[in-house]
């Protein structure tokens, strides 16, 4: 992205403006609620701001897998009932086809290809890591995932080591950076107003408008709405329901001969059933995407801004890609790179409204789904800025969960040794051994266990 020359329409915001809403940050939320309050109420006054440029938090640098929320369908069902995560899960569904029927509209070359996501044990410990979800979407009456045999499982991306696997056929991956940038081509010409370089630093309320405070001006808006995602750790408010940990990337240089070679010649793209999950797919041309979630976290709230560079543990990676594809192990890396993923205590999104400023709403925590549900997520803030009261306003994740994730630093010393519990629990179930019992109580303390 920073390849890409300045166009001239997003310039750092200099001097005092008044719109009716002001987002804040540039990635798929901030964008798709920019986009869906325009769609329902044409001629809102809309200034869109971002600390970085548009797509320069995690849309601009996740592994592009377009998916429904099917498997979280548990995470689902905790924090509403069936028939209502049944409801998201179908309109997540539906997600998937609105963003791609939108690429195809405004002819954004995001390199999208429909094909199934699987969901693998890659490890014989990790075999029906599916099985609640699988009976949970049962009793719902939907059944969007197909079990495949451990021979299907290995077959379908040519590796040796898939001990079984369910799979969504209602998938499909890009390329992520062009999507959030073909977004913001979409949202200037439809007249939101884009500053770039443009960090939020302050919010207060004067005179029944919110203020906005950036270094150089001030915002005055009806509504403002924190589309901030891993920095929303940074909000007081939200600090203990949420932790960001870093997510390791690696990309092969292009080898489609290779991939024919193993039998990968679709689009499936894969993530594994271990808790600091391995996720892999193919690019458009040929090469291989490999990543690997909990490989780090920072210390306090700033965790989310630090976590940004090289891979910070390539050669855990390296050693996870050489178990999934040994035939590939000359294959050259061409980029790696780190990012963070915020987990919140309920593994799915959540929007509310600030309780310390009026007028001022967020989501967040997508917990590393975020591309095809921050589609949903546009539609709840967007009920809930406009102030419509329908399904979206009164979904299950327009409700801010309780949490009690311990402050500093205990939350950095807790985090640590949780994440290193894992890696033990990971090597030892990679190779079969025995799995101490102190280890898997360790592995238990996830976010989750600070639902409140
Ligand atoms: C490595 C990695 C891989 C992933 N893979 C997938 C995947 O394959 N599929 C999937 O569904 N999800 C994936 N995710 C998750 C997904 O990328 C995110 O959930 C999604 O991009 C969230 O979008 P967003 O707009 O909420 O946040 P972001 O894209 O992070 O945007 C937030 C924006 O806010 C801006 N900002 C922050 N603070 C301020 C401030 N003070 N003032 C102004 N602007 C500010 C940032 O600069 C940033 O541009 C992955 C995430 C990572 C990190």
């Amino acid at each position: 992205m920073t390849a890409e020359p300045d166009d001239g329409k997003s310039p750092a915001l200099a001097g005092d403006v008044r719109c009716d809403v002001c987002v804040v940050g540039g990635g798929y939320t901030g964008l798709w609620t920019a986009l869906e309050i325009l769609r329902r109420a044409p001629g809102t006054d809309i200034v869109l701001i971002d600390a970085d440029v548009c797509g320069g938090g995690a849309s601009g640098a996740n592994a592009g897998y377009v998916m429904p929320m099917w498997a979280r369908f548990d995470s689902l069902v905790a924090i509403s009932d069936h028939a209502e995560a049944r409801r998201l899960g179908e309109a997540s569904e539906r997600a998937v086809d609105e963003i791609l029927d939108f690429v195809d509209e405004h002819g954004i070359d995001a390199e999208y290809r429909r094909g199934p996501w699987m969901w693998a044990a890659s490890s014989e410990a990790q075999r029906g890591a599916w099985n609640t979800t699988l009976e949970n979407l049962a009793r719902a009456g939907v059944e969007p995932l197909r079990e495949l045999s451990p021979d299907q499982s290995r077959r379908a991306v040519g590796t040796p080591s898939h001990y079984g696997a369910v799979v969504d056929a209602h998938c499909a991956t890009l390329q992520p950076a062009k999507l959030v940038r073909g977004m913001r081509r979409v949202a200037l010409d439809k007249g939101v107003r884009i500053h770039e370089h443009t960090p939020l630093s302050g919010l207060r309320r004067e005179n029944g408008a919110t203020l906005a405070v950036t270094p150089h001006s001030t915002i005055r808006a009806d509504r403002v709405v924190l589309a901030i995602n891993a920095w929303a750790g940074q909000l007081q408010e939200l600090a203990d329901r949420m932790v960001t940990v870093a997510s390791d990337t690696v990309l092969t240089v292009p080898m489609p001969e290779r991939l024919d070679a193993i039998g990968w010649r679709d689009a499936t793209s894969v993530c594994d059933a271990r808790k600091r999950l391995n996720y892999y797919r193919t690019t458009t041309d040929g090469r291989l995407l490999f990543g690997k979630g909990g490989v780090g976290l920072g210390p306090g709230n700033s965790g989310a801004g630090t976590m940004w560079g090289g891979a910070l543990r390539p050669a855990e990676v390296r050693r996870q890609f050489l178990r999934l594809f040994p035939d590939l192990r000359d294959v050259p890396v061409d980029m790696m790179w780190t990012a963070p993923v915020e987990y919140a205590v309920t593994s799915v999104p959540f929007a509310g409204r600030l309780r310390s400023v009026p007028g001022v709403f967020y989501a967040t925590g997508y917990s590393g789904d975020g591309v095809g549900p921050s589609r949903l997520m546009a539609k709840v803030l967007a009920s809930l800025v406009l102030g419509t009261d329908d399904e979206w306003s009164g979904s299950a994740l327009a409700r801010t969960p309780g949490g009690a994730i311990p402050g500093e630093p205990v939350r950095y010393a807790g985090s640590r040794m949780a994440l290193a519990a894992q890696q033990v629990l990971e090597g030892r179930e990679d190779q079969g051994a025995f799995v101490p019992k102190a280890v898997k109580r360790l592995v238990s303390v996830d976010p989750s266990a600070f639902r409140r």
